[in-house]
């Protein structure tokens, strides 16, 4: 088991927080609290902090922004490492042989932060992730996309954490980025920063494509509400809303989770929703679908839950 005084002496006493409510920390708004939530300073304390953390055989979890994420109302047994001051980012100009500027940039940066600073530098390319409403780190391991675009289309490589504490960098063919998935999950490793290659473009039509899809997500998505996004995966060869709205789900709700009536692809949450709430209407939306047409959604939001 790990000690406050442990902790706070490796990662500085202002930023180790106990009894942190994770509904604070996720766009889905909900969530217990977590034992430890410490938003980490540098890689070197990340290094440290998980080194302790394994040595204490003391569970830890990598918080992005919380985007894509559904917390147990009992909270998290251990100890959350916040990402967010990993917001460094670099450019590169014409780096490349063809002659691309390279950007490289932590994994607590915003796709819309870098987004806006790409655009800024009149580079194309990274529109498609100005309106995903994670982190490098996330977007990296989950391969997030939007828009017929995604992380694989523009990353040159990543800088990793091994479970071992080997510090490498993966290339963009190593990091296996695939449909939602790449090998960061699959070995539990941890993003710390990422690079990416853009081409000039011009800067008023970069301005106006992320405008454009901004207001598209607007005028689709359930913004309002809390949520992680889309809640399951893309089955093949269907859309989950369109399965979901097809067997009559639109607007299905226990308590203050509901099946989103903008866009049914969306589970959100209206008011002070939980996670037993949320999950009745996950499964009760898994069943009917998988009744009706045969077909099983999977989750796309990661469940953090100790059952
Ligand atoms: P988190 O939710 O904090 O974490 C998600 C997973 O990534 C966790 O397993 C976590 O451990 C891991 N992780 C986070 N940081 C690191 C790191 N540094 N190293 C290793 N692992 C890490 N997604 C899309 O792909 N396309 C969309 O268009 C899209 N639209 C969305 C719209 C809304 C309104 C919302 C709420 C979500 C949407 N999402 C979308 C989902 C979500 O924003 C993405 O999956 C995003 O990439 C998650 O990033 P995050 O930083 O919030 O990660």
């Amino acid at each position: 088991m790990v000690q406050l005084e442990q902790l706070q002496k490796i990662a500085g006493t202002d930023y180790v927080k106990i009894q942190e409510p994770m509904s604070a920390h996720t766009t889905f708004r909900i969530g217990g609290p977590a034992d430890f939530f410490i938003e980490v300073q540098n890689e070197k304390i990340l290094v440290e902090l998980i080194r302790y953390c394994r040595q204490q055989e003391e569970a830890f979890f990598v918080l992005g922004n919380g985007s894509n994420l559904l917390v147990a109302d009992e909270g998290y047994r251990g100890v959350m490492l916040s990402t967010k001051r990993f917001s460094k980012i670099e450019f590169l100009e014409k780096a490349t042989d063809e002659g691309k500027t390279v950007v490289r940039a932590g994994s607590g940066v915003k796709l819309s932060t870098l987004a806006s600073q790409v655009a800024a530098k009149s580079l194309t390319g990274f529109e498609f992730a100005s309106g995903i409403p994670g982190t490098l780190g996330g977007a990296v391991t989950m391969n997030a996309g939007a828009y017929g675009g995604e992380i694989r289309d523009v990353i040159q490589n990543a800088r990793v954490l091994l479970q071992d504490g080997t510090i490498l960098t993966l290339s963009k063919n190593e990091l296996k980025l695939s449909y939602r998935h790449s090998i960061i999950q699959e070995q539990n490793m941890i993003v710390l920063e990422a690079t990416f290659a853009f081409e000039p473009g011009d800067q008023i039509q970069i301005q106006n494509k992320m405008k454009e899809l901004n207001s598209r997500r607007r005028e689709k998505q359930p913004l309002e509400y809390g949520s992680a996004g889309s809640t399951f995966k893309r089955p093949e060869g269907y859309f989950a809303g369109k399965l979901i709205q097809d067997a009559g789900l639109q607007g299905y709700r226990v308590g203050d989770v509901m099946v989103s009536e903008k866009h049914c692809g969306f589970v959100v949450n209206v008011g002070e929703g939980t996670y037993a709430q949320a999950m009745a209407v996950i499964k009760h939306v898994q069943e009917t679908v998988w009744e009706r047409f045969g077909v099983m959604l999977e989750l796309e939001v990661r469940r953090i839950c100790d059952l």
